[in-house]
């Protein structure tokens, strides 16, 4: 059975490149009916804090990743934070150090090189503090936890053949071990917060779909033929390996704006709706409401917010638009008193509304943009007229009068 795992160090949020290596473990994983593994790497224990934990994991809750094993599923091999696994890696160090593949020095214990090129040294493998270091302590929790495939940051290369080094010495089997490149930032540098947001929690934050952000995140590093849109169930059936590229996947802003509107526009209503407030599920036209802007909705706040003049009782109009709506102000008794007496439906509507203007020797637009922004606090919307049939007579009407 193919097992995987993401192993974070909780010293800060869910950066954006974890969040790509627990994706590609997790795809990988489900793909193949495997197990994904959550195991926690806090030896640092004064960088390592509790809020970094459930940072983590609520950042790969959000972005749909369930871990099979782990801090809360629990599993058959745990404990999954290795601060508490300090006495099982002691056993192996015991049995390293009685093999004099390790040696003590100065309080720390060191792995003694096999490495025939003598390119790389001898290794602390547990600090004089008695904390075991990364590249000893991961690789004694990979073989335990039976990993077969690890699949992390190529920023990992140079730790791999020390690794290898401990799996074979203690005669452990060495897992499938599958580097991605990293991410970078549009000029070239390593992804950090010059570049904008880098936790997973910001970009829900600034209202990205997490369907958006794991599209997003699989196509760093990962293609399939010339498709950009895919959704959780297009992944699972298109993922594989062999299709990690070699080269840095550059983050850009723009295609994640891009494809978070696509996943909005393509959402089911009742999608959309998990992000409205209760109250709003009430009103009886909510789902033409929804279905009116859903292919104007850029972000997730976007969504409560186009349904929100449908609604609410008042709104209000910004003040750089006070001057546009005032602008039709002496014409606006008359139009409502038309308004009552219309048929309320789209193509009345709009034959009243043009016919007024033409017969005062406007241009429709004069009357239509302030009409717009009276009804809906904005001077963008999805056609004034269908907004106005929805809307409903009554509430058009009261909102010119008022
Ligand atoms: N704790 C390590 C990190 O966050 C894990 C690296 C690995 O996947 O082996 O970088």
């Amino acid at each position: 059975q193919i097992r995987t795992r993401f192993a974070p160090s909780p010293t800060g949020y869910l950066h954006v490149g974890g969040a790509r290596t627990a994706l590609f473990n997790w795809l990988y994983a489900r793909k193949n009916n495997g197990k994904f593994i959550l195991r926690i790497e806090d030896t640092d224990r004064a960088r390592s804090t509790p809020e970094a934990i459930q940072a983590i994991l609520n950042g790969l809750r959000w972005l749909g990743l369930d871990w099979d094993e782990g801090p809360e599923a629990g599993g058959d091999f745990g404990p999954y934070f290795q601060t508490q696994r300090l006495e099982i890696y002691n056993k192996y160090l015991a049995e390293l150090l009685s093999q004099k593949t390790a040696y003590e020095k100065d309080g720390a214990v060191y792995f003694k090189s096999t490495d025939p090129d003598g390119n790389i040294e001898d290794f602390v493998i547990r600090r004089s503090d008695g904390m075991p270091v990364y590249n000893y302590a991961v690789v004694i929790d990979d073989a335990l936890m039976r990993i077969t495939h690890i699949i992390r940051g190529d920023d990992h290369l140079s730790n791999t053949p020390r690794q290898v080094m401990i799996y074979k010495a203690l005669n452990l089997a060495v897992p499938k071990i599958v580097h991605v490149p990293m991410i970078l930032g549009p000029d070239g540098q390593r992804l950090s917060k010059r570049h904008g947001a880098t936790s997973v929690e910001e970009y829900a934050k600034q209202g990205v779909l997490p369907e958006a952000m794991v599209n997003y995140l699989a196509r760093l590093g990962w293609a399939y033929k010339d498709q950009e849109f895919f959704t959780r169930a297009d992944l699972l059936e298109k993922f594989s390996l062999n299709k990690v590229g070699r080269s840095a996947a550059i983050f850009d802003n723009k295609k994640l704006e891009w494809l978070n509107a696509e996943h909005i526009k393509k959402a089911s209503l009742s999608r959309l709706k998990d992000f409205l407030p209760a109250e709003y599920l009430q009103h009886p036209k909510i789902d033409k409401i929804l279905a009116l802007s859903q292919s104007r909705m850029k972000t997730v706040g976007h969504i409560a917010k186009s349904c929100a003049y449908f609604i609410e009782k008042e709104i209000t109009i910004p003040a750089e638009l006070q001057a546009a709506a005032e602008s039709a102000r002496k014409y606006l008794p008359e139009l409502a008193v038309r308004l009552k007496a219309a048929v309320w439906q789209t193509e009345a509507i709009e034959k009243t509304v043009r016919g007024f203007a033409a017969e005062q020797n406007l241009d429709a637009a004069q009357i239509i943009m302030p009409l717009r922004i009276i009804l809906t606090g904005s001077n963008v919307s999805p056609g004034i007229f269908e907004v106005m049939e929805l809307l409903g007579q009554e509430l058009t009407v009261a909102r010119l009068s008022a």
